[in-house]
């Protein structure tokens, strides 16, 4: 497998609007809208030297504490990133990629929670209405990955960290796509500086050919600059960027 991915420019009427319905004429190459509309569908088949049946996307921890304004955990920018994200989802469904979803899972106590030590507030507890995913996602991952439950630090779809004896293990994520034959990852959700983070760098240190999609992310920005500095450590851990220009809306099906 080669390490080098290409990014193909898209052919023609750049960063145009695209509606199958209602194409425009013209072409001035006004800048893509990001409230995406519907009919607007991604071309993920250009992002990887593989099939997208070889290719999974994962949609991390999209859930109310942290993409609803009313969540414990609210991440400013959250509910601009959800038209995207619902477009990679339905782009992953038409090219029959696997779509993995993660949940925060965490128990009412945990050493992850500031009122037990930790440095977050009381976020995703298990079965509450905070913890569920966020209405307007699409529904019914193929894959539903649940991290934290028995009181970990679960930033990563990959692995889980003990906050007290710093023991670290796995979620079954890795062994599912492998089973798959899944060579290349979509990663997009919330939040960049943490889950997005960490479940991205695990990814591309698993063999993972691994690209985040900067239009379906956002960050929780504790300290200025976060997201932009994990942006540089996945950069830097080998995972490839796609922001509009290259993760082009295309108004027609491919030819298959
Ligand atoms: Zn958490």
């Amino acid at each position: 497998m080669t390490d080098e991915l290409t990014f193909s420019a898209p052919t023609g009427n750049p960063g145009a609007p695209t509606d199958t319905a209602t194409a425009p004429t013209d072409t001035s190459g006004a800048p893509t809208d990001t409230a995406a509309a519907p009919s607007e569908r991604l071309n993920l088949s250009g992002l990887f030297p593989v099939p997208t049946s070889q290719l999974a996307l994962i949609v991390v921890d999209v859930q109310n504490d942290f993409a609803d304004p009313a969540g414990s955990l609210f991440v400013s920018g959250a509910p601009e990133i959800l038209p995207q994200v619902n477009l990679l989802v339905d782009a992953a469904r038409l090219d029959n990629m696997l779509v993995v979803y993660t949940q925060d899972w965490h128990p009412a106590h945990t050493p992850h929670f500031a009122p037990d030590g930790g440095i977050w507030p009381v976020h995703c507890v298990a079965y509450t209405a905070g913890a569920a995913l966020h209405p307007d996602l699409r529904p019914g991952p193929d894959i539903l990955i649940r991290k934290g439950s028995r009181g970990e630090d679960g930033y990563s779809a990959f692995s889980l960290r003990d906050p007290v004896s710093g023991v670290t293990s796995s979620t079954p994520l890795d062994q599912i796509l492998r089973d798959r034959g899944v060579a290349g990852l979509i990663v997009c959700g919330l939040a960049t500086d943490y889950c997005v983070r960490a479940t991205a760098i695990d990814a591309a240190a698993r063999g993972y050919l691994t690209v985040l999609d900067l239009m379906a992310v956002a960050a929780v920005n504790l300290q200025p600059g976060d997201g932009d500095r994990a942006i540089a450590e996945m950069a830097a851990a080998g995972v490839r960027m796609a922001d509009q220009h290259k993760l082009q809306p295309v108004s027609a099906e491919r030819p298959s």
